[in-house]
């Protein structure tokens, strides 16, 4: 249930510096505008980039269970010079090897939760608007087009060009390695339009045959899908400069109007403390990481740290995020045990909105989408959770594991968690784990049986040396009205 009076959201901006309150350009504050950049098609998706598209999914699901409107835009850039070339390699078409990473990309963000954008625009049919911006560019004299069918932009014409960067345009002078001059009238100046014959990746123009540059499809997707002025930016922060510099150049001079007001950036993803690269053999893709992994592991592991910081993952952080989400789901599988068993049906509850967990839910995000310290707040939750299993159980305690139960399944959402039924995904996070413990569940099956006899003999000393015995071995045993189950040992939060 999404809250009546949503709270103040506070957003770090990387355009002003500042953390501020996020605001809705709409006369009805209702409605935000979300672009983010999406990937270029060349390849399988790694898990780099599922990183980035479950923050501004969470922040999107968030703004939506705070009661705004949100129009979430995420592009894929389908034509660029890294999928020529590897077309040409595989020797197929750049839009056939576009087309089937595109699918692999969706295949790969619905197996990690990720909703789809209401609106996911490629480049190659994006021509025409793309087109109509940059005459609009060559008339408000911001480009120029060359002899030899190139369009540049001149960077030198937009007197607060750098302001997102923080970099100023003589600093970038004596920084830039241009080799290739060309016919630009300043090294500074960036392509719009890139003269090229490329069969398959190449448009009719009135610059002749070619094909856009990076920069621009953004500037002219976000102002097709939210405008010339909306709320929120978002993407890596290594996209920072050229890319988004750029983007804010080339809208706000065709425009005539201020661009995105909000810029939000990821942080960088490393593996063992090294930037992913398939030469060192780190480089994990959202396919090969689910093959190991159940996603929820992806996402636990993402959403430890806020957005912004800069993320290192390595093996034992995914076994650690694993445990973690064994001892979440064993929660909420005991905590809708007793729920079931205490015949308190959640309809009939009240009102759960007030509970301190959405308190401490909304606090988290509202502050610059603080999942790491939401997270803290499902911790403390599942922590009360615990408590109430192991007391005694009576109606109010019932009513209140009810009322947390709906809670934590409603903060989840957001967080895009927990999404799988919790008996099944318990049994499956055990069973994951049984290899690495050396131990099958037919041995674990015998030791609880040989328990079992052993105690029906009233030899407490073997009951208790068969349940030692598992425990050196990792598995810890419950006992049930009905029967024993065994779970994994793990450290409570
Ligand atoms: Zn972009």
């Amino acid at each position: 249930m999404a809250v009546t009076t949503a709270p103040q959201i506070l957003v770090t901006n990387t355009l002003t510096r500042r953390k501020e309150p996020l605001k809705s350009l709409d006369p009805g504050g209702k409605k935000i505008g979300m672009y983010a950049c999406g990937v270029t098609v060349y390849d399988d998706c790694h898990i780099g980039h599922g990183m980035q598209a479950i923050f501004f999914d969470v922040i999107r699901r968030y703004l939506e269970f705070c009661g705004y409107q949100v129009t979430y835009v995420r592009n894929f850039t389908d034509v660029d010079d890294k999928i020529i070339d590897r077309a040409k390699q595989r020797g197929m078409s750049p839009a056939k090897l576009a087309q089937d990473m595109i699918d692999s990309s969706d295949r790969d963000m619905a197996a990690i939760g990720v909703k789809p954008a209401d609106h996911q625009p490629r480049v190659s049919e994006m021509i025409p608007q793309i087109i109509t911006m940059i005459q609009e560019l060559i008339r408000n004299e911001a480009a120029y087009a060359t002899k030899s069918g190139d369009v540049y932009y001149r960077v030198r014409r937009k007197s607060d060009y750098g302001k997102l960067s923080g970099r100023n345009p003589d600093e970038l002078r004596t920084g830039t390695r241009e080799l290739i001059q060309g016919d630009k009238e300043d090294p500074l100046d960036f392509a719009l339009w890139k003269n090229d014959d490329e069969p398959d990746a190449s448009w009719d123009s009135p610059w002749g045959l070619g094909r856009p540059g990076w920069h621009i499809e953004c500037s002219a997707m976000s102002k097709e899908f939210l405008g010339n002025s909306f709320e929120i930016h978002g993407g890596g922060r290594d996209l920072v400069f050229p890319h988004h510099e750029n983007e804010i150049a080339q809208s706000e001079s065709a425009n005539k109007a201020p661009y995105a007001a909000c810029w939000m950036h990821c942080g960088l993803l490393t593996i063992d403390r090294q930037k992913m690269s398939k030469s060192l053999g780190n480089h994990i893709t959202i396919q090969d990481f689910l093959k190991s992994w159940s996603p929820e592991v992806l996402r636990l592991g993402i959403l430890q740290y806020h957005y912004g910081s800069n993320v290192d993952f390595s093996k034992s952080v995914f076994q650690q995020c694993h445990r973690r989400l064994l001892y979440f789901y064993e929660t909420l599988d005991l905590l809708g045990q007793m729920v079931a068993d205490g015949g308190a049906s959640a309809t009939d509850l009240a009102s759960t909105s007030s509970h301190w967990l959405f308190a401490d839910f909304h606090k988290a995000m509202s502050d610059d989408f603080n999942t790491a310290a939401a997270l803290g707040a499902l911790n403390k939750s599942m922590k009360a959770a615990r408590e109430l299993i192991s007391g005694k159980k009576s109606p109010p305690k019932i009513i209140e594991s009810s009322q947390l139960l709906n809670g934590i399944k409603e903060v989840a959402q957001v967080l895009g968690l927990f999404e799988a039924e919790p008996k099944v995904a318990t049994r499956d996070l055990k069973m994951r784990l049984l290899p690495e413990l050396g131990i099958t569940e037919g041995e674990i099956q015998a030791a609880i049986q040989r328990r079992a006899d052993a105690r029906a003999a009233r030899d407490f000393a073997a009951a208790d040396a068969a349940r030692g015995e598992l425990l050196t071995r990792g598995i810890e045993l419950r006992d049930g009205t009905q029967e024993t189950q065994w779970t994994v040992r793990y450290t409570e939060e």
